[in-house]
């Protein structure tokens, strides 16, 4: 009999996620808009503080979309991405017809180095085109070099879209994730921290920012009685079903977030006596990760020559899902021909790094299994 499938990240229901969809039959709404919208806002504006106004979106896609149409980022111009993330993180520049710069990561949070972030800076300028934007991202729940990137971004006057997709609760001295860019964004995907099903918000500094979000979200109508356009529109604003789902959702994100800083806690305790293997951690105090998902490193020199491959394979057999980490964009074949700057710093973290699974939800039995195969390694 082939054991049950123990999943890198999957959706955790708190229970109250009905009772908020309830509400939105028993009034019929069953559109975008409505209370459980408003109410998601809410939430999140009061959860991630420091004045932000959110705005609730179809996906985080959608709101990396809009926040470079907000930056004014146009066809033609350029925009500096981190390389090592999800491909989410860049596409939106493409959709925009504009050219994407990676920038290799730092070892300390793996992600956006500030060395080759300033390098790539000044070339570029130097070829004529000063980038648009910057877009940091915090892998894993894990903060990038908020004060260093903060600072060059400043010097050379170019806004940060933060992408905070996976940073929802994690925070640099004590202030949230998706309160440190210009703009900034969240995902509720299936995977994520919590989820609405399917979803994303945008995160501005003020509400004229936020209503144009909802604006360009809700396709750009002109205030007139009749259709009337004199933009481009989207299709992009979250219904209210998945705003329920998002507003019990954010009942137990404490609770979620707990529950996946214990299992990094458990394959730190798990690694601990094994010198060969690095559970990615904070660099220091100042740094509170989510850790949505617990990655390691293995070192395969110190480890009798066995890979990361070899145990992502041997956990494959057991039907536990693991997986490499993000496969750097400069490297991936649709973006072959994009400027990179650094050196191999993310390459090499590709090469070696494993996230193992991090669900709020995996039970003391699935935890039992992960460190059977584990110590077979
Ligand atoms: C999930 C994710 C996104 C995209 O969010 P969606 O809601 O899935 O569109 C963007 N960036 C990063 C880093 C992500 O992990």
């Amino acid at each position: 009999m082939t054991k049950s499938k123990i999943w890198l990240s999957s959706p955790h229901m708190g229970g109250t996620e009905l009772k908020y969809i309830h509400e939105a039959f028993d009034s019929n709404w069953v559109a975008p808009l409505g209370p459980n919208v408003t109410g998601f806002e809410q939430d999140l504006e009061n959860y991630i503080g420091n004045n932000s106004f959110v705005g609730a979106l179809s996906s985080g896609t959608a709101a990396l979309h809009l926040g470079l149409i907000l930056l004014d980022v146009k066809a033609g111009d350029e925009v500096i991405c981190q390389s090592m993330t999800f491909s989410a993180s860049a596409n939106p520049i493409v959709y925009q017809g504009a050219t994407p710069i990676f920038i290799d990561s730092e070892l300390d949070t793996w992600n956006l180095c500030p060395n080759a972030l300033e390098t790539a800076i000044k070339d570029r300028i130097s070829k004529g085109k000063k980038p648009k934007a910057i877009i940091a991202v915090h892998l894993y729940g894990m903060p990038y070099k908020i004060d260093e990137v903060r600072s060059i971004a400043n010097k050379y006057e170019i806004p940060i879209l933060e992408d905070s997709a996976e940073a929802l609760g994690s925070t640099y001295n004590g202030q949230k994730c998706g309160t440190f860019g210009d703009i900034s964004v969240l995902s509720f995907n299936g995977n994520k921290i919590i989820t609405t099903s399917g979803g994303g918000a945008i995160v501005t500094k003020n509400i004229d920012l936020k209503n144009k979000a909802i604006f360009l979200a809700t396709q750009a109508r002109d205030n007139a009685p009749h259709y009337q356009h004199s933009e481009i529109g989207y299709n992009y604003r979250m219904s209210n079903i998945c705003a329920g789902i998002g507003r019990g959702q954010m009942e137990i994100l404490d609770d979620h977030i707990a529950k996946r800083r214990a299992m990094h806690d458990f394959y730190k305790n798990i690694f601990k006596e094994n010198s060969a293997i690095t559970v990615f951690s904070e660099p220091n105090e100042n740094y509170f990760s989510n850790h949505w998902l617990s990655a390691i490193t293995v070192n395969s020199s110190l480890n009798e020559g066995k890979s990361r491959e070899d145990l992502r394979l041997l956990l494959e057999t057991e039907n536990i899902e693991s997986r490499p980490l993000w496969k750097p964009m400069h490297l991936q074949p649709i973006f072959k021909d994009a400027p990179y700057y650094g050196g191999t710093i993310s390459e090499n973290l590709f090469d070696i790094g494993l996230c193992l699974p991090s669900g709020s939800n995996l039970t003391e039995e699935e935890k039992k299994r992960i460190k059977n195969v584990i110590n077979i390694f």
